[in-house]
């Protein structure tokens, strides 16, 4: 079994910031990853990395993943990890095809999952109008009328993008506008967006179709309103990917985030954690505070490694 000091389970911006600072701490690092960077790699715009004004998520994935790779950080794609199991020195750390790893320290930075809004029909109409990722099928509705639902960063920033295919774009929130989580500067290019009309007050209670997803029903204070459509991209925040952590016995907390110290340590000796996944940075979950949240985890590990480990 390949041994490493470090094995970081993620591959967004916290895996990879993690990976660049502990191989330039000289530990031998290996990151595994089921997708290639992570919810950023879905982000059309990135408009608040300081340096880069501008740049599509998918090439600033790949910019993370070159970097790291470039210093010596081993890395495993599109492998999701199966099983980590505790041992007198450290972790065996398993991946589909039953293949071992055993690392001394382990970052986890897992991420978030997009969330489901829990309506009947919605996996049946999932890849038949129903979507968690404009940038991926954003293609699929020009000239077509689509909704987007939520409230947060990603719902604007999703009608956006699909205003750019769309012939008509909602975006419906359930609360009232002043009430919405989005940066002010997307909900303002929103509202100055002719293709974009943005529903307020409703909340999401029937999906319609046949073969395909055709209407949505509403609850509009108490008065249901059906609109029609072709596609629906459900922006409803996410949940994070902790079940690993959890078999660990990592502490997290009523949601399910990794618990944090400031130095990104967990409750269990070489157990660290960065990035979305984490209560920490004020729960901000912005690739920056990923990224230092991978570098100060990174700079842990090293510092717990220096301390010869587990004892
Ligand atoms: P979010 O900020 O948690 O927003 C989720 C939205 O979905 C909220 O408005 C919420 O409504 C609504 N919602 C939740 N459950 C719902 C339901 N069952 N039915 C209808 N609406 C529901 O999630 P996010 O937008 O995915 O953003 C997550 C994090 O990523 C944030 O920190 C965000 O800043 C960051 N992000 C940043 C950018 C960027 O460009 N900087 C882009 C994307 C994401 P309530 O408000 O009523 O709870």
């Amino acid at each position: 079994m390949e041994e490493y000091d470090v094995i970081i389970v993620g591959s967004g911006p916290a895996g990879y910031a993690a990976g660049i600072y502990a191989t330039r701490f000289n530990m031998k690092t290996l990151l595994i990853g089921k997708e290639l960077g992570g919810q950023v790699s879905e982000s059309y715009r990135i408009e608040n990395y300081p340096g880069l004004s501008m740049i599509n998520g998918m090439d600033l994935a790949t910019k993370f993943k070159e970097h790291a790779e470039s210093l010596g950080v081993e890395t495993i794609d599109f492998i999701e990890t199966t099983e980590i199991k505790k041992t007198v020195n450290g972790f065996n750390v398993k991946t589909e095809g039953d293949i071992g790893y055993f690392g001394r320290a382990l970052i986890f930075a897992t991420g978030a999952k997009k969330r489901k809004l829990g309506l009947p029909n919605e996996d049946k109409f999932r890849g038949r109008g129903v979507s968690y990722c404009a940038t991926c099928d954003g293609a699929f509705f020009i000239d077509k009328i689509v909704g987007v639902i939520g409230g947060g960063d990603s719902a604007v920033a999703s009608a956006l993008l699909l205003s750019e295919y769309a012939k008509k774009v909602y975006l419906i929130y359930r609360r009232k506008k002043k009430k919405m989580r989005a940066m002010p500067v997307w909900i303002e290019r929103a509202e100055n967006n002719k293709k974009i009309e943005m529903i307020f007050e409703s909340v999401p209670k029937e999906l319609k179709g046949e073969e395909k997803l055709e209407s949505v029903v509403f609850d509009q204070n108490g008065k249901n309103v059906e609109i029609k459509l072709n596609g629906l991209f459900i922006e409803v925040g996410t949940d994070p990917e902790s079940d690993l952590a959890k078999k660990l016995d990592v502490s997290v907390d009523e949601k399910g985030y990794i618990k944090v110290n400031e130095d990104m340590s967990t409750n269990v000796p070489g157990i660290f954690a960065a990035g979305d996944v984490t209560t920490g940075s004020n729960m901000l979950a912005q690739i920056v505070t990923a990224c230092a949240e991978g570098a100060i985890a990174a700079e842990s590990a090293y510092k717990y490694f220096k301390k010869g480990g587990i004892s």
